[in-house]
């Protein structure tokens, strides 16, 4: 049956939406990472494609699995973002073009800057047997993008308890607690332990918009139940949040002021402009000196996919 609503796209009505609403949920989809191994995949997403400078989103496990059997993902080109690794439970060894070799455990983050191009790989130690991690990427905005390349880990972030809640401060300032975590644009990353069942008020910065991930347990903002399946999309102009947590439930928010320029994500890149992509493309199969070289990996860099006819740069 047709009505007005089948003929609009899913995007033009969630945007509607998220306008009368002030926050919709995003149902995430699943996607396939490394060797085999599934991840939930909350951005881009049809209906969003960025929250600020937040471009993709992948949330991995919690999965435990036999020694030997973790992540692997070979030698891959980034250009123009920034990699966000949020390490809940296991470890991953990072190894990148730079020369860096850094392993990364529990309540840590990496930040790999590609700027104008990098290469990396990651792969769980060979004793390894639990992952639960969050990765990010950060689009560089236009006078970052083609930056020098630089690797960064935060051993230690801050962490502060309100209302029965552990909030560890990823990237920005909440609460008054600053992260060290070095972002070009004006941007926040929390994550959020109910200890107990709670209600608590988060603070909003109304120029941000965010977007609050479940990772663990359930909770309930105004009319939204959401679990671990749903990202709950939050517009800009909203002074606070109020959120209804199970004991334990484990959450991210992330938030930033809207992207100014459209971009590009295919694949492993973010740019600009089609040529851009094509040519990092056609670099990184060409072994270009652009993306050096990983030391001490095992088996064959990652191909690049195929290229689709046309490439639309969005927000
Ligand atoms: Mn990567």
């Amino acid at each position: 049956m047709s009505n007005n609503n089948s003929s609009k796209s899913t995007t033009a009505q969630f945007e509607q939406d998220l306008i009368k609403t002030g926050m919709q949920p995003i149902t995430l989809r699943q996607a396939e990472i490394g060797r085999g191994t599934q991840i939930k995949r909350a951005l881009p997403s049809r209906q969003k494609r960025m929250i600020g400078a937040w471009c993709f989103l992948d949330h991995a496990g919690p999965v435990d699995f036999t020694a030997g059997e973790g992540l692997d993902v070979g030698p891959h080109p980034h250009i123009g973002l920034q990699t966000f690794t949020w390490m809940i439970k296991g470890s991953m060894m990072h190894r990148d073009s730079l020369g860096y070799a850094q392993l990364i455990q529990p309540k840590q983050v990496n930040l790999m800057t590609a700027g104008r191009g990098i290469s990396h790989t990651e792969v769980a130690p060979v004793t390894e047997t639990q992952m639960h991690s969050v990765q990010l990427w950060i689009a560089l905005p236009d006078d970052k993008k083609d930056m020098q390349p630089q690797f960064d880990h935060y051993p230690k972030l801050p962490i502060l308890q309100h209302d029965q809640v552990e909030y560890t401060v990823l990237v920005g300032e909440f609460l008054g607690e600053k992260s060290p975590v070095q972002v070009h644009s004006e941007l926040l990353g929390v994550d959020l332990v109910a200890q107990a069942q709670v209600k608590t008020l988060l603070p909003l910065n109304p120029n941000f918009e965010y977007a609050l991930l479940v990772l663990e347990g359930e909770l309930r903002v105004g009319e939204h139940q959401l679990n671990n399946e749903h990202m709950l999309v939050v517009n800009t102009g909203l002074q606070q949040l109020e959120l209804e947590m199970s004991a334990g439930t484990h959450a991210i928010l992330i938030g930033g002021v809207p992207f100014e320029s459209p971009v590009i994500l295919w694949w492993n890149f973010v740019g600009r402009t089609q040529e851009e992509i094509e040519q990092a493309r056609e670099q990184w199969l060409q072994g270009d000196a652009r993306f050096g070289e990983v030391a001490d990996y095992q088996g064959e860099r990652l191909a690049a996919p195929p290229l689709p006819d046309r490439m639309r740069a969005s927000k």
